[in-house]
């Protein structure tokens, strides 16, 4: 049997394996599967996103599937819909953070997290079978278009915080949304809680023509630049579909998703009295410092967003986060969302009267080094036993690739779920621990892939 779905729903480039035959047909065999009533679809502002919205809406209707169209909306937007209104499940049509050649299709349960591999399993099964069930002409779907949702949404992020506190502090925001859909809500939110808002990169543009959608620090040097120069306290970034969110401090340094996640688990759990945090095995140790200070309880788990959100609903958890800016903040939703994130943080600035930088300066600090290896698809398990067996003698986590911890820092190996690669990162206390771990790490990688390559 094919497979469709990765680690993060379907993606591809767009007219090349992503096409609106494919979209047609995932419509067609979800249409088939599905028997939980009506369905919101929403997108992306790719330049394909609407292309491939119609097609999969045509394939649901055509299975008799009642269909509200969201129209564009982030991600996290279409999610909170779709488990507070009583909707059957969801699509989005979006490729997140990828280059604007790529889109995606992602399938959301009633609850708003993705649907399970199981799920999964059956919809790539019907596909590849073709067995579709159309209905006949007088049981086709109705369509319907909702303009509402992303209001709605910004209305059940609000509820969570305290507009009159916020509005106090007048605080000056830079919001940089990629030109994605976070345009849409991010600064209307913002504006709703009473910051001063600039934008730059705020109209939806599919070629993403102001910089990468992927909110790292590279693609970021125009919010950090405008940060200072704006004399702002904050600079806030989204990637392409707005679920995720960095911050920029008012000195125009750039902050790893760890140390935001880091002062609002402080925050949350503060104010609940403790509660359970989940991050992935990636994660700072700075996540377990702040939730032990804090009495929490932390559950580690392999990465990616989906697991993380699934895993926060299994355990009845309060937050959750991942290095890469994902928040998620359970009695808001399960799932991550960028906005949400962001409302939190400037909650938080407006409590205690702190600039960013010094709200940060006074978490422990750690430092890390991220690298990547290229290693192709065929040998990266073989790569990974024989790493693992090699680190025996330390104390190893093997949840997701390898963990060792050496001297005060640790290493992690693992594969990229979407792209030819291992993943190298290192962390201590001090950044020439760091680099040494991850160079001793990296070296360590290169001895292995030059013999297995070799064959011997
Ligand atoms: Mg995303």
């Amino acid at each position: 049997m094919g497979k469709l779905f990765g680690t993060n729903g379907i993606r591809g480039v767009v007219n090349e394996s992503m096409t609106s035959d494919l979209a047609l047909k995932i419509g067609l065999a979800l249409g088939s599967t599905f028997q939980n009533g009506k369905i919101l679809v929403g997108c992306d502002g790719r330049t394909s996103s609407q292309m491939l919205k119609s097609a999969l809406i045509s394939g649901l209707l055509s299975c008799g599937i009642s269909v509200t169209d969201a129209g564009l909306a982030p991600t996290p937007a279409i999610q909170y819909a779709i488990k507070s209104l009583d909707f059957g499940g969801g699509v989005i049509i979006t490729a997140s953070h990828n280059p604007p050649e790529f889109n995606g299709i992602k399938v959301i349960d009633r609850d708003g997290v993705e649907v399970t591999p199981d799920i999964e399993k059956q919809i790539e099964k019907i596909y590849f079978t073709n067995n579709f069930k159309y209905v006949k002409w007088d049981n086709v779907g109705e369509y319907t278009v909702n303009n509402n949702i992303n209001s709605f949404y910004l209305n059940g992020i609000i509820k969570h915080v305290n507009k009159n506190l916020i509005k106090k502090s007048s605080i000056k925001v830079i919001l940089d949304p990629a030109n994605g859909v976070g345009s849409l809500t991010t600064p209307f939110l913002l504006r709703k809680l009473g910051c001063k808002v600039v934008t730059i990169n705020s109209h939806i543009d599919g070629f993403f023509p102001g910089r990468k959608p992927e909110p790292n620090e590279e693609n970021l040097q125009t919010l950090k630049e405008a940060v200072v120069t704006s004399g702002s306290d904050i600079g806030i970034a989204h990637d392409g579909d707005a679920d995720r969110v960095i911050f920029i401090d008012e000195k125009g340094e750039f902050h790893w998703g760890d140390i935001s996640f880091a002062l609002l688990i402080r925050k949350v759990l503060s104010e609940h009295d403790g509660g359970t945090v989940v991050t992935p095995i990636a994660s700072s140790k700075l996540i377990e410092d702040v939730t032990t200070e804090m009495g929490g309880d932390l559950i580690i788990t392999k990465v990616g967003s989906v697991t993380v959100a699934r895993k926060l609903k299994e355990v009845n958890g309060l937050i959750g986060g991942e290095e890469n800016g994902g928040i998620f903040y359970a009695p808001h939703q399960y799932v991550r969302d960028g906005a949400m994130g962001a409302a939190l943080l400037i909650e938080l600035i407006s409590e205690t009267e702190k600039t960013l930088s010094e709200l940060i300066k006074e978490l422990p600090k750690y430092y890390q080094v991220k690298k990547k290896i290229e290693c192709p698809e065929n040998i990266k398990n073989q790569v990974l036993l024989e790493l693992k067996e090699q680190l025996k003698e330390y104390k190893i986590n093997d949840l997701d690739g390898v963990k060792i911890w050496k001297g005060s820092g640790w290493l992690l190996i693992r594969p990229s779920g979407t792209e030819p690669l291992l993943r190298c990162y290192s962390e201590a206390p001090t950044k020439e621990e760091a680099e040494k771990i991850s160079e001793w790490g990296l070296k360590m990688i290169n001895s292995v892939l030059t013999r297995i390559k070799n064959g011997s």
